[in-house]
């Protein structure tokens, strides 16, 4: 399907799209609004957008020239926010308009049906006639102009009539949309990316939640390869069609990893790796202006994630560390990360950091205060300032405008 070039004032076509009022308190409505137009403004910027507006309780977003559907509702179900969107046509404020303008576009389409209803909504209550009495209306109308009949449980075509001030608009399509919250509403959080399958869906999950994520991947090259990175880099290019604009942060870690495996002995060194990660990701949440930690942990998934080794891990740093999956199995985060689309990028093969210099069967069960005691013969301050002082930092921009 194809949305045309038309005159705002006649009957133009567009998208409108709809979010979820009740889930929203009614202060914050203007902010949300305001950050929803801004978001779909960035999604769909190279596709000759003219406008895109809040029009009470919805948004509709107008075009310029000719545009791919099929291209914006790819795009448009990536942005958090939006319950569900439609391609529609705008008529005037008639009832009699209305209904000649659907009859007109039901035969421009050669829409075939054999049976319809008719849903309106109204947004400006002032108009003569109420919800019902339009579909009762405009439904009697299209049965007497069609061979359709009217059925309003199960319908094969439904026409959605949405009703606001000067203008009326009908669809007969609607796309789910990706709810959530507006991405970026909520604040800045860090997410310590790995290249697995976890971590990216703990970032998505936050993203969902209006928070902008900051990207944190330790590396330990030139110890390994760079297959770890290159998997990090195609992956947060993928979410950032989530957030429009991301950076990374790639920290060299395998200086550290060495430097502990030569005073630390193996079976604590996992823990050891993860409270220098966190450290240095509290370092670079703050410069940020980030509030949080992300990390993809589920509970008793390997070793370094049962309940005694993550307060240990998270010892080391004052900041919230948000785990969105800790109750999740892994066949469920492997169902969201095929979702969302970054598992094929997860498991390809590749070197990761955790491997190195660390045994098959790192300790379970380590206690704070042996922890702190094996921490005294590294000099954390030291590690922190190298691993910062060679940050590499990548920044992603969606959609490509080159
Ligand atoms: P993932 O699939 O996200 O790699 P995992 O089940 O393999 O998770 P771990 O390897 O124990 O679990 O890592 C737990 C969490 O620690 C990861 O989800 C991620 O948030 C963080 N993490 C692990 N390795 C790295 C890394 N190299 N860089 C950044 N964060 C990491
Ligand atoms: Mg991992």
């Amino acid at each position: 399907m194809e949305l045309k070039n038309e005159n705002l004032n006649s009957d133009g076509k567009c998208v409108i799209a709809h979010y979820h009022e009740v889930a929203l308190k009614k202060g914050n409505r203007p902010r949300f609004v305001s950050r929803l137009v801004d978001n779909i403004k960035v999604s769909l910027s190279d596709l000759g957008i003219r406008d895109v507006k809040a029009l009470m309780g919805r948004i509709g977003i107008f075009f310029n020239g000719t545009v791919s559907m099929e291209e914006v509702k790819q795009r448009l179900e990536k942005v958090f926010g939006i319950a569900y969107f439609s391609p529609a046509y705008r008529t005037s404020h008639s009832i009699e308009g209305t209904e000649k303008a659907i009859l007109k576009m039901l035969k421009a389409k050669k829409m075939d049906f054999k049976s319809f209803a008719v849903k309106t909504k109204r947004g400006f209550k002032g108009f003569p006639l109420t919800s019902p009495e339009i579909n009762a209306r405009v439904g009697a109308y299209i049965k007497e102009h069609t061979s359709a009949k009217v059925d309003l449980k199960n319908p094969e075509l439904s026409i959605f009539i949405e009703v606001i001030p000067k203008e009326i608009f009908f669809s007969f399509e609607r796309f789910r949309g990706a709810s959530g919250i507006p991405a970026g509403i909520s604040g800045n959080v860090c997410c310590l990316i790995s290249g697995g399958i976890d971590s990216p869906v703990a970032a998505y999950r936050l993203m969902k939640r209006g928070c902008s994520v900051i990207f944190i991947h330790f590396h330990s090259y030139p110890y390994l390869d760079k297959t770890a990175q290159d998997k990090v880099m195609e992956l947060v290019k993928n979410l950032n069609a989530y957030q429009f604009s991301s950076k990374l942060y790639l920290v060299p870690f395998g200086e550290i990893q060495r430097e502990i495996s030569v005073t630390v002995e193996p079976a604590y060194r996992v823990v050891l790796y993860r409270r220098m990660m966190l450290r240095i990701a509290r370092e670079i949440a703050l410069k940020e202006g980030a509030r949080a930690l992300i990390t993809g942990e589920s509970l008793g998934q390997v070793a370094s994630q049962t309940l005694d080794n993550m307060t240990t891990i998270e010892s080391a740093v004052s900041m919230p560390i948000l785990r969105p999956l800790i109750g999740m199995d892994k066949d469920e985060i492997i169902e969201e990360a095929k979702r969302i689309k970054t598992f094929d990028t997860s498991i390809m093969p590749d070197q990761d950091c955790c491997q190195l210099f660390v045994p098959k069967h790192p300790s379970t069960r380590t206690k704070v205060r042996e922890i702190e005691f094996k921490e005294r013969s590294i000099d954390i301050d030291e590690m922190m300032k190298k691993a910062l002082d060679g940050l590499e930092e990548k920044r992603f921009f969606y959609p490509k405008t080159s």
